[in-house]
C-alpha cells in the first residue's frame, strides 16, 4: 500500500541541536543533552504508573528515597550537561512539575510526575572526546561551546563501567600513538567515542569514531582494549570525515563482534546499532512505554501507526495485543533495526516504512486509510501541522503523544484542542534526572 521503497531524502527542518549520536545532520533526534555519558551495574525494577494514584505514590517514593543533595560534579560548570547539578532532586522534580503544569495543565489534567527511585548513574549511552594536554593523554567532554576538552573521570549520570572503558582508551592512546582530532585545525584522527551498554543483556558497544578508514594497528588497539574489558562485545569504527559538530559519521566498519548491541525492554529483545536512536534511560523508558500501552488501550481489534518510531521499540511492544501496526521512521539504520527487531520477536503483524512521517501520512490520508490508535513520538522540535491534520483524517480514537519537548507539545495540543481532540491525561517522566529536559505521555480523544 504505502511506498516501501520511497525514501525521504531531505531533512525536514526538525533538527534539535542536541544530537549526539546521530548519524547525519537529516536524523534529528530527541533529548539527549548530556555529553559525557552512561549507566550502572545493578538494574532498578520500574514500577508502572498505571493509574494517578500509582503516578503520586512513586512520586512520593523517588522524592523520599534520594539524597537531598546530591554531591556536586567538579565539572559541572564548564561541562554543562546537568543544569540541576547540586539541586535536591525533590526540587529537581517540583521545577518540571511546575514547568509541565504551567505549559500544559490548560489542556487536561497533568499527573504528578513519574521520578527516578535512584536518577544517578541512569545513562546507557557515553560519549567522550579526546586531547593531549602537555604530553598527556585526556578525556572527557567538550567546555560549553568550545573546543576545548574538560577531563571527565566519572560522571554522576553516566553508566560507570562505560566511563571506566574510556579511561582505559585514554591510557592506550599513547602507546598507540593515536593522534586526537582537533576540531578547529581538522588534524588528528580520533574524534569521539561512544560506548553503549544494554541494560539487561549487559552487551557493550563501543564506537570508536575516527577521521578516516585508516585506524594504525586497529586489531591490536581492539586485543588490548578487550584484554582489560572482556564484557565488551562489539567494537566498531565510525568514519566522521566531514567539518560538523555531529558526533558520528556515516560509514561503520565492524572491527569486533557482531557491529550492534542487543537489549530488553517490556519484555521484548531489540537490537540497536550505533547511529540508531535509544532512550538513554531505560529505567524510565519502560515507565514510559508502559504508560503509553496504557493510553493506548488496545484490545487486539486495533490498527495501529506508530510514527517516529526509531527502532520499532513501541511498535513492537504494541503488536501484541493490536490487528496490526504500520511504523514508520526517517532514518534507514534505524528502520533496518525495526525489521529485524520485529523478526526476531516473531512480531509477523507489523511492518516498517523508511520514509519521512508527514509525507507518510499524507499518502495514508490520499488513500483513505484508517487507523485506531495513533503513536506519535516525534524529536525535540515536536511534529507538523501537516502530519497533524493528515493523523485526524485517519479518524483514530486515541492518538498518544510522546513528547521530549513540553514546549513543543504544547504547541501542538493546540492545534489538536482546535481539531476536536482532548488531552485526556498528561503523564510527566523524568528520564534525564539533573537535566531540565523531561518526557511526557498525553493521550489524546476525538471529542464526540
Ligand atoms: N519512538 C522511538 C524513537 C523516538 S525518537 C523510541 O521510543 O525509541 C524520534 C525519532 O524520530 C528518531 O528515531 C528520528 O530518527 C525520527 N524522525 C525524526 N524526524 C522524522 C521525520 N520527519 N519522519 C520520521 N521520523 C523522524
Amino acid at each position: 500500500m504505502y511506498n516501501k521503497t520511497k525514501t525521504a531524502d531531505k531533512p525536514v527542518g526538525k533538527s534539535s541541536g542536541l544530537n549526539h549520536s546521530s548519524s547525519t545532520r537529516t536524523f534529528s533526534k530527541k533529548s539527549d543533552s548530556k555529553r559525557t555519558i552512561s549507566q550502572q551495574d545493578k538494574p532498578h525494577k520500574p514500577t508502572a504508573a498505571k493509574t494517578e494514584s500509582d503516578a503520586k505514590s512513586s512520586y512520593k517514593k523517588a522524592c523520599a528515597s534520594v539524597p537531598q543533595n546530591a554531591d556536586v560534579c567538579p565539572v559541572h560548570k564548564k561541562c554543562g550537561g546537568c543544569q540541576y547539578q547540586g539541586m535536591a532532586y525533590k526540587k529537581q522534580l517540583s521545577l518540571k512539575q511546575r514547568q509541565a503544569n504551567m505549559l500544559l495543565g490548560k489542556f487536561g489534567p497533568v499527573l504528578p510526575i513519574i521520578g527516578m527511585k535512584d536518577p544517578l548513574h541512569y545513562r546507557n549511552k557515553v560519549h567522550a572526546v579526546f586531547a593531549f594536554e602537555k604530553g598527556k593523554a585526556i578525556a572527557g567532554t567538550y567546555q560549553e561551546g568550545t573546543h576545548k576538552v574538560v577531563p571527565v573521570e566519572s560522571c554522576l549520570i553516566d553508566d560507570e563501567k562505560s566511563d571506566a572503558i574510556i579511561q582505559t582508551i585514554r591510557g592506550l592512546l599513547r602507546s598507540f600513538k593515536i593522534k586526537t582530532y582537533n576540531e578547529d585545525s581538522g588534524y588528528g584522527l580520533l574524534r569521539h567515542v561512544l560506548i553503549r551498554r544494554g541494560f539487561t543483556s549487559g552487551e557493550i558497544m563501543v564506537v570508536l569514531v575516527a577521521s578516516s578508514p585508516v585506524f594504525p594497528s586497529k586489531n591490536n588497539f581492539v586485543k588490548a582494549l578487550r584484554k582489560e574489558h572482556p564484557e565488551i562485545t562489539t567494537v566498531i569504527l565510525n568514519v566522521n570525515d566531514q567539518n560538523t559538530s555531529m558526533v558520528l559519521g556515516e560509514r561503520n566498519i565492524t572491527l569486533y563482534g557482531k557491529g550492534f548491541i542487543v537489549d530488553t525492554l517490556c519484555g521484548h529483545t531489540f537490537a540497536i546499532s550505533p547511529s540508531a536512536f535509544y532512550q538513554v534511560n531505560p529505567v524510565q523508558t519502560e515507565i514510559l512505554y508502559q504508560t503509553t500501552m496504557d493510553y493506548a488501550g488496545l484490545t487486539g481489534k486495533e490498527t495501529v501507526v506508530d510514527a517516529y518510531c526509531g527502532i520499532g521499540t513501541i511498535g513492537i511492544i504494541a503488536a501484541d495485543k493490536a490487528k496490526s501496526v504500520i511504523g514508520v521512521e526517517l532514518n534507514p539504520a534505524s528502520v533496518k533495526d525495526a525489521r529485524n527487531n520485529a523478526s526476531h520477536n516473531k512480531v509477523n503483524n507489523i511492518s516498517f516504512y523508511h520514509n519521512d512521517a508527514e509525507r507518510f501520512l499524507n499518502e495514508m490520508q490520499e488513500q483513505n486509510a484508517k487507523a485506531d490508535v495513533i503513536f506519535m513520538d516525534p524529536p525535540r522540535a515536536g511534529s507538523t501541522q501537516s502530519f497533524m491534520s493528515s493523523a485526524i483524517s485517519l479518524n483514530p480514537d486515541r492518538i498518544v503523544y510522546i513528547s521530549c519537548n513540553p514546549e513543543t507539545l504544547a504547541r501542538d495540543l493546540e492545534f489538536f484542542k482546535k481539531h476536536l481532540y482532548t488531552a485526556e491525561k498528561i503523564q510527566p517522566v523524568d528520564m534525564f534526572p539533573f537535566t531540565t529536559h523531561m518526557e511526557t505521555v498525553c493521550l489524546l480523544t476525538r471529542r464526540k
